[in-house]
C-alpha cells in the first residue's frame, strides 16, 4: 500500500439520504446534491447508487457537472443546475436536458432566446443575498416567466445550521409571499433547511451535507475513513526537533512515524502541531507541522506502529477534523485529493 486509501460507504449514504427523506415527510420529494464531485466522493459512484436507491432529482453547481452526471446516470433523472443559464452553457444545456436555475432578468434573457421551450426553473433571493432574483426583479418577469411554465421555485437558507436564527423564519415567509398561489413545485431546504421541520421542506428538499455525514444532520452515519500509510518510523532524541521551522522539539525520547499525505492531499496545514491520528483506537498527536506530502506522528507510546494511521475513522469524524483544522466538513471532504485511492463498499453494486 502506497497511496492513502480513502473508504466510501455508499450503504451510509443511502442510509442517510432515507433517514432525511423520511423528515421530510411522503409528501416531500428528495433530491441529492453531488456537486463538487459529491462533496469530493467521486459522483461517478456515489450518484449512480442513489439513483438505484430511487432518486430522480440531482442537482449541481456547473453545466459542466452536469454533463458529465448526465453520461453517469442517462436520461431517466432530472438534472438542475444551481448557477443556472451563464453564458457559455447553451449547447451543454440543450444538448444534454439539463434544468438551469434562472438566477436572473440576464439569465431568463438568455435562456427564452437561446432555448425557447427548453425547462427551466427559477432561483429567487429571500435574503441571502448570493444567487436568485430578488422581489422586484421577479415582479417585473414574474408574467412571462410562469407563462413559460417553470420547472421548479429555489431559494436557499443562510443561516439553516442554526435553527434558533430569525434569518430562517424571515427568508420562509419571502418565499412564501414569493411563491404562494402558483402551481410550481418549491424547494427551500438543503440539509439544515430539512432539520428545522416540515414547514420548511415544501415540495422537494435538496440534502448534501447530510447523505455525506457532515453536520448539521447530528444523527448521520459516517460515510469516510481515511487510512494514511506509515512511510517510516524513526527514534527521535529527548531535544532534537521534527519538520519544516523545527517547531515540534521531542522533551523526551520519541518514536515519530511519517505518513503520506498532506496538505496537497486536503488535509489543512491548519493541523500542524494540533490534529490527531488514531492507531486502532489509539490516538496519536500529529507533531510538527503538516507538509504538502507528508505528516509526522508521535507514536513513542504504540507497542507496535501499525501499517497506516487513520485520520478520519469511528473515532474522529469529518465535523472533529474540521474544528481542529478550524474549518467546517463541507471544506474537509470537497478539499480531498485524488491522490488517495477511493475504495467503495456497498451501494447494492
Ligand atoms: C450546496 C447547496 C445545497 C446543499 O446544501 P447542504 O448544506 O450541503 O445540504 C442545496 N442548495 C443549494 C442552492 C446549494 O448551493
Amino acid at each position: 500500500m502506497s497511496s492513502a486509501i480513502l473508504q466510501i460507504d455508499l450503504d451510509a449514504v443511502l442510509a442517510n439520504w432515507r433517514a432525511l427523506d423520511a423528515a421530510s415527510g411522503p409528501a416531500c420529494e428528495t433530491a441529492a446534491v453531488v456537486k463538487a464531485d459529491a462533496y469530493g466522493l467521486g459522483a461517478g459512484r456515489v450518484a449512480p447508487a442513489l439513483a438505484r436507491a430511487g432518486v430522480r432529482r440531482f442537482f449541481v453547481a456547473l453545466a459542466e457537472e452536469g454533463a458529465a452526471l448526465r453520461q453517469t446516470l442517462g436520461e431517466a433523472v432530472d438534472i438542475f443546475v444551481l448557477s443556472g443559464h451563464m453564458a457559455g452553457d447553451t449547447e451543454t444545456i440543450g444538448e444534454l436536458g439539463l434544468t438551469p436555475m434562472l438566477n436572473s432578468l440576464d439569465q431568463v434573457t438568455r435562456h427564452f432566446e437561446a432555448l425557447p421551450g427548453a425547462p427551466f426553473g427559477v432561483q429567487l433571493d429571500t435574503g441571502m443575498n448570493r444567487l436568485g432574483m430578488e422581489a422586484g426583479e421577479w415582479a417585473a418577469v414574474a408574467p412571462i416567466v410562469l407563462g413559460a411554465a417553470p420547472r421548479l421555485f429555489l431559494s436557499h437558507l443562510a443561516c439553516a445550521d442554526e435553527p434558533e436564527h430569525p434569518a430562517n423564519a424571515a427568508q420562509l415567509t419571502e418565499f412564501h409571499r414569493l411563491t404562494d398561489g402558483t402551481a410550481v413545485p418549491r424547494s427551500l431546504a438543503a440539509t439544515g433547511g430539512v432539520l428545522l421541520g416540515r414547514d420548511y421542506c415544501f415540495d422537494l428538499t435538496r440534502p448534501g451535507i447530510g447523505l455525506y455525514g457532515g453536520a448539521p444532520f447530528a444523527a448521520a452515519r459516517p460515510v469516510v475513513r481515511l487510512s494514511l500509510p506509515v512511510v517510516q518510523v524513526r527514534e527521535v532524541l529527548a531535544g532534537e526537533t521534527v519538520g519544516y521551522g523545527c517547531t515540534w522539539r521531542a522533551d523526551e525520547d520519541s518514536r515519530i512515524a511519517t505518513v503520506a499525505a498532506g496538505y496537497a492531499d486536503g488535509l489543512m496545514r491548519t493541523l500542524s502541531g494540533k490534529g490527531t491520528l488514531w492507531a486502532d483506537g489509539t490516538p496519536c498527536p500529529l507533531v510538527g507541522r503538516v507538509s504538502m506530502d507528508l505528516i509526522t506522528v508521535d507514536v513513542t507510546h504504540l507497542r507496535e506502529v501499525p501499517e497506516a494511521l487513520d485520520i478520519l475513522c469511528a473515532e474522529q469524524g469529518i465535523e472533529a477534523l474540521a474544528s481542529a483544522a478550524g474549518t467546517i466538513g463541507y471544506e474537509v471532504l470537497t478539499a480531498l485529493g485524488p491522490r488517495y485511492a477511493r475504495h467503495y463498499i456497498g451501494g447494492a453494486g
